[in-house]
Order: structure tokens, then sequence, then C-alpha cells
């Protein structure tokens, strides 16, 4: 009897394969593997043959393993995530096996060489030395990382290695991480925290239990999930922390470090091969004992994870939109139920799918009702921009300028948010009409003042900025048009040239240190007016900032998208709620052409229940998410006919189910992206449908050329 391994390898493109196993090895299911194929030696995990059915191939024909890689195995219930989020979301195991084990992680060495600036000048400077020398200032990293990092060719870092720039730093990379204490320095809780403390704690080591940590911002959330955390530390337990954006992860550590003693293990995507590879090894080993990333880190092979926070649970990015489009706040709920533990949603403004599972009992639910301290909620006011109009061609109403220089003259900090990035979103030529569109993209080009050129949002494009128009050659004829944030900061900029005005987007804060640079300024009281997007909405506490001017609150309502309510709601919510955390009172004007609007309304009442009631009911209405499922399916290609074929074919073949309605095949709402053509069809279904598995047999109807691709969007938010 042949000793036989099933094996998925992280190929997207390949099924289950059978290997021989060797006399002696053994590689029970969950084992990482090194297979050959044809030629070619690829990385795998032994299977459940049973779980994973395919083709039988003869003993004979089977080719041994290649050999055993030395990390710890995937335990089942990892394996039982992955098969469910592979099946769930419409995707290969094999693109979520990608997620648990980057390959990044455990391919780079243990002992290596990094570079550092030794601060001394090399004897000849070149312009791309003096470029080089300037973006690797305060890094540390090996040659091809800092040559990535400064946009110079390897050569270059090599030659200031050897001019003696630069220092060699060896590495341990699997150096061990402090462990935080539980105990190290608690702060006194408030009698409702304590209270919510309590229930959270007693949840830890008691099985699956998903709770929402409902409270206003301010209220003292992180504190509270904060003892949840010691007490998963002190069952030795491993915890992840599970945050919306990277800018946000150093304001958490030093908050962490401050509470347990030491930071906790960081999980981004700026991490160096080095740090991927340490960090990824103790998570494994369970030397990691808390985790703070990004969504991806949700899918590491945790040895011993024992409860999941998931920070700003409503907000959209954790929403992947690109490869498995899974929902990082779901995800972390399937987890915790197949490892058995529980699972925390901290949110100010908990996303209607969330509340609905609490009404239904699904959920468990702790509130918190008050902020913390002296502290009072900031007073929120409607400004009709019909009534007090900014001047001509300016952004800001009056009411609003002169909030601000009250502010400015009080010594404190006010931010104006506009949840658009760079100067203008739009360039036309007034002479021809023409408009600066991305050649890959249904999309305008938008400019950036600040980084001197011309960007597509979706695909990344840039072009120089225009000095004429393309299409009539004329000169002078073009204007920018509608505001970016950087717009608004020239306009703050001219009405108060003394004060000190920073703005903050992922274009300026693209690390964590660049956000640490941040919160040191402000705090500093370096800075006057804050102009940011939505990255400034969230998890900053600044107890000087008591203004907050909201620029175009009618933005997010734009577009007819099925949370755009919600969502503005949410988003307005989340950026007053940084005013006022102090023991000063905050206040917020928020810019509006519709101050009826039921949204503006609510906000300006302080009535979000009523709010996300109506919203709850109108989408019972119409059978939405979550009382009915959608899922988009987007098929795309080069070639604009082949995608309108292949959609009408798919179309044509459409399932006749009770139940299920399908729209399209038509445009998607990108039409194009990256240079392909998107097609798409919407499914409409009611909550007992299994719509992935009418879905896979739908789509395995038709014959897919190499040329056209097809991707499906479970629970899409953009559809
Ligand atoms: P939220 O996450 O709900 O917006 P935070 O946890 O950021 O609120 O708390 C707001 C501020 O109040 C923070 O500076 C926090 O340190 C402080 N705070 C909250 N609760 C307490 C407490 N019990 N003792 C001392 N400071 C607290
Ligand atoms: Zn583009």
């Amino acid at each position: 009897m042949l000793n036989r391994v099933r094996v998925i390898t992280l190929n997207a493109a390949l099924g289950p394969l059978d290997y021989r196993l060797p006399d002696g090895v053994e590689a029970p299911p969950g084992t990482m593997v090194q297979v050959p194929l044809g030629p070619r030696q690829l990385t795998g995990v032994v299977w459940e043959p049973e779980r994973v059915p395919t083709e039988e191939v003869g003993d004979n024909r089977l080719r041994p393993i290649l050999g055993v890689i030395d990390v710890p195995p995937l335990s089942a219930p990892l394996r039982r995530l992955a098969e469910w989020t592979a099946t769930y979301y419409c995707s290969p195991i094999a693109a979520v096996l990608r997620m648990m084990l980057p390959s990044a992680a455990f391919a780079s060495p243990r002992q290596l060489i990094e570079y550092r600036a030794t601060g001394l000048e090399p004897p000849r400077m070149t312009p791309q030395r003096t470029k080089a020398l300037a973006a690797i200032e305060g890094r540390q990293g090996s040659v091809r990382e800092l040559a990535a990092h400064a946009g110079v060719s390897d050569g270059v870092v090599r030659g200031l290695v050897n001019a003696g720039a630069l220092e060699p730093v060896e590495v341990d990379a699997d150096a061990p991480f402090p462990r935080p204490d539980p105990d190290h320095a608690s702060v006194e809780l408030r009698e409702e925290q304590a209270v919510a403390a309590a229930k959270l704690r007693e949840a830890i080591g008691g099985g699956f239990n998903p709770i929402l940590l409902d409270g206003v911002t301010g209220s003292g959330k992180t504190e509270v999930y904060f003892e949840a955390l010691a007490e998963a530390l002190r069952q030795g337990k491993q915890v992840l922390v599970l945050l919306p954006e990277i800018a946000l992860t150093e304001p958490f550590l030093n908050r962490f470090e401050k509470r347990f003693g030491c930071a906790p293990v960081a999980w981004h995507s700026d991490l160096r091969a080095s740090e991927r590879r340490r960090a990824w090894r103790a998570i494994a080993e369970g030397t990691a004992k808390v985790v703070v990333g990004a969504r991806s880190s949700l899918f590491l092979p945790y040895r011993d994870l024992g409860l999941i926070i998931v920070d700003e649970a409503h907000e959209t990015s954790f929403k992947q939109e690109e490869g498995v489009q899974y929902h990082a706040r779901d995800v972390a709920v399937m987890r915790g139920h197949f490892e058995e533990f529980p699972v925390v949603l901290a949110s100010a403004t908990p996303a209607i799918e969330t509340k609905h599972m609490v009404e239904i009992g699904r959920y468990d639910e702790v509130k918190l009702t008050e902020r913390h301290a002296e502290a009072e909620m900031p007073e929120l006011h409607a400004l009709d921009l019909t009534q007090d109009p900014p001047l001509r061609g300016k952004w800001l109403a009056p009411t609003l300028v002169r909030e601000l220089e009250t502010n400015i003259e009080a010594g404190e900090q006010s931010l104006l948010f506009l949840n658009r990035r760079g100067f203008a979103p739009l360039t036309l030529c007034r002479n021809c009409g023409h408009r600066f569109q991305c050649p890959n993209c249904t999309a305008w080009m938008v400019e950036h003042r600040l980084l001197a050129r011309l960007a597509c949002h979706h695909c990344g494009h840039v072009m120089p900025p225009p000095e004429k128009c393309p299409e009539c050659g004329e000169e002078d004829s073009l204007v920018a048009c509608g505001p970016g944030v950087e717009r608004i900061a020239d306009e703050v900029a001219a009405l108060f040239p003394e004060a000190k005005v920073a703005v903050v987007t992922s274009d300026t804060i693209w690390s964590p240190a660049r956000a640490a640079e941040f919160v040191r300024a402000m705090e500093a009281g370096e800075i006057d007016i804050v102009v940011g997007t939505q990255l400034v909405t969230k998890g900053y506490h600044f107890p000087n900032l008591t203004l907050v001017g909201v620029v175009d609150a009618d933005l997010g309502l734009q577009g007819g998208d099925l949370r755009a309510a919600e969502r503005t709601f949410q988003q307005v919510s989340q950026v007053a709620g940084r005013a006022g955390r102090g023991d000063k009172p905050g206040r917020v004007f928020i810019q509006t052409h519709e101050p009826d609007h039921p949204v503006m309304e609510a906000l300006v009442s302080g009535d979000g229940p009523a709010f996300f009631e109506a919203e709850t009911e109108a989408r019972r209405v119409a059978a939405m998410p979550p009382f009915g499922r959608l899922a988009a399916i987007i098929i795309s290609s080069e070639d604009e006919e082949a995608a309108k074929l292949i959609a009408h074919q798919l179309g044509r073949a459409r399932p006749e189910m009770e139940g299920v309605a399908i729209y399209g095949p038509a445009p998607a709402p990108l039409a194009m992206l990256r240079g392909r053509h998107r097609q798409r069809l919407l499914v409409h279904a009611e909550r007992r449908v299994d719509v992935q598995g009418a879905i896979r047999d739908w789509l395995a109807k038709v014959d897919w050329p190499a040329k056209v691709r097809v991707t499906v969007d479970v629970d899409p938010y953009s559809f």
C-alpha cells in the first residue's frame, strides 16, 4: 500500500494534486510541502483527500513530494476557514492559502544583512545618490528594498555601500518579541466601562461569542477592550487587533505600549522581508502574543488565537476589492466560529448588518453611552449652502470661516474634512471643453499640485501637469473644477496667512512613521488647521481639536449606492467625534445643500437610532442585505467585444431559480478599469438561496476564453 498525499498548491490555476510520500516521511493534513510539477517546484499544503475531490491518478504515475517545509502545520480549524472563505467568496482555496502563507514570510533567510545610513557623505555625489540618501535616511533594509523605496537601481545603493555612506547591520529574523504584561499599567474604569469590560472579560476562554462593542466616540472603547485583551493574555492566548488603516497603527502602538509595557507585533504591507519573516514565524509558533494589523493579518496561522478585536468595525476598508473579495469583519467572526473564541466588533456607528445580527440574537451587545471624563459630545450644526454660500470660486461658507477665525484666536485646533485627495477632481479646457480622462479607466485625471501631476485614482496612471490643451492647443484655457483637500488648504492659507495648515491624506501619510510625525506635530501644537480625507476621521485623539468642518456632506450621497446614506452618517459621525475630546467643548459644522435630508437631520438632532431604523426598514422592504443576498459578476477583457460576447452568453445561460433575480449584463459602474472593459451581471436573491452554489454551476456553463476574466464579488460594496 503506497503512502499518498493530496496537496493544494499555492498556484490558484491548479486543482488539488496527488503525490507519493517517501518511506519514513510524515506529512499529516496541514503540513507544508514542496512538490514537483513538470520541471517546476511548487509549494503546497497537504489536505484531507475526502474534502477536495480530484481525478484519481494510478499509483504508478505518482511522483514523490520533494520535501517537508519546516514550519508549523496549518491547523484543522484554519483549513476549514480556508475552505469556507473560498466557497463563500467563490474563489480558489489556493488564493486563500496564499494569504495564510505569504511566500516572503517563510522563504527569506534567518540571518541576513541589511543596510542603514552612516551619516557620512560619499566623496562623489550624483543626483541619483542624493535622491537615494534622502529617501533612505532613518530606514533600514536590504539593498533591493532600499533601492525600491528610493526609486533608484540596486547599483546606486551598492555604490553607496562601497563609498561608506551605508553600513551593514546583521539581522536575526528569529529574534524573539517581548511579551506584553497584562498588569503593566491598568487605568481605573468608570462604572459604565467597568460593567462593559467585565462582560467582555467573561467571554474570554468561553468559546465562540461575537460581541458588538457599541460606544459613542471618545467613550473609551479601546480602554474597555484592552481589559478583554489582558484577560486573554493571562490565559496564555494570542490576540489579534484589526485596524482599518495602517496609518492608525502608530498611535495604537504607543497607546498599547503605555498599557502593556511593550509594543505589539505589527503586520502591514510596509514591512521589510526580515520583519515579515520574524512576525510570521512568531505568529505561527505562538510567541507573538498580540498582533495588530490591517485586514491581511486575519488569515495568518496563529497557533493559539483566543480573541479578535475588529476596531472601527463599520469601516468599508475591511472589504478587500481585489483577488479574494472578502470582508475582514465577517471572516473574523467565522474564524472565531471555527476556532471557538470571542470576536469583539468595536464601533461608534455599527453597520446595519451588524446591528441586525444583534437584533436577531446572533451577536451580543455591550454599550457605552457617555464620553470619558469632562468631555461632552460636540454640538452639530448644518450649514445650508444655499442660504450661506461661499464666495465665488471658494468652498467654505462665511459662517465656517468665522468659526475658524475664532478658533485660531483661541489657540485651538480645527479640522476640515473632505473625502477627496488632490487639488481638483477634474481639469477641463474652457476653450474646447476637453476633459482630461485616464486612458485606462472610465475616470477623470485628478490634479495633485503637491506632487505636480495628474493622477488616476483607480489605476495609478500619472501625467505631468499639462501646459496647454492637447485638443485645441490653447495655452491659458485649462481650469481646475471642484475642490480636493489641497485646494481647501490653499483657501485656508489665503484667509489666514499666519495659520499653520497641514494636508493629511494617503499622499502625505503613507507609512506608520509619517502618521507618528503627524500625531507628534498635532500634540506639540505645530498645526492649527488640518485639512484631511477619511484618513483623519477615526482613531485619533487630540484634546485641543475643538472645531470640525465637513466641507461637502453631500458628496457621499451621490451615485445611488445602497449604503450611501448609512456611510455618510458613519463618516460624518466619525469625523465629528474628533471634536471636543478633551475638556474644551467641540462644535461641528456640516456644509450641505440639503439640510432637510434625513441623514443631515439625524446628525444634527443626534437621533442616530431613528435614522438606522428607517434605513433598516427600507432595506427590509427592498430585500436588500442583510435581508437578501447580492453578488456582482464582473466579466472583463482588454477586448471590449469579447467581454460583451461572453457576458451575453452568460446572460442567456442564467439559472431559472425561485427567489433569484438576475440583472444585466450591462457595462459595470466602472466600465473600464486598468485597460479592461467590464460587463456586469447582478444577482439578487432571497436569504435562503445558496447563491454561491448557483453561481458556481452557472459559470461552468460557459467556455471561458483566456482573454476574458470573471470575478465574483459576494456582498459587494460598490456595484
Ligand atoms: P473611543 O475608542 O471610544 O473613541 P478611547 O478609548 O480612545 O475612546 O478613549 C478616549 C480618551 O479617553 C482616550 O484618551 C482614553 O485614554 C481616555 N480614557 C477613556 N477611559 C478612560 C479611563 N477609564 N481612565 C483614563 N482615561 C480614559
Ligand atoms: Zn486609470
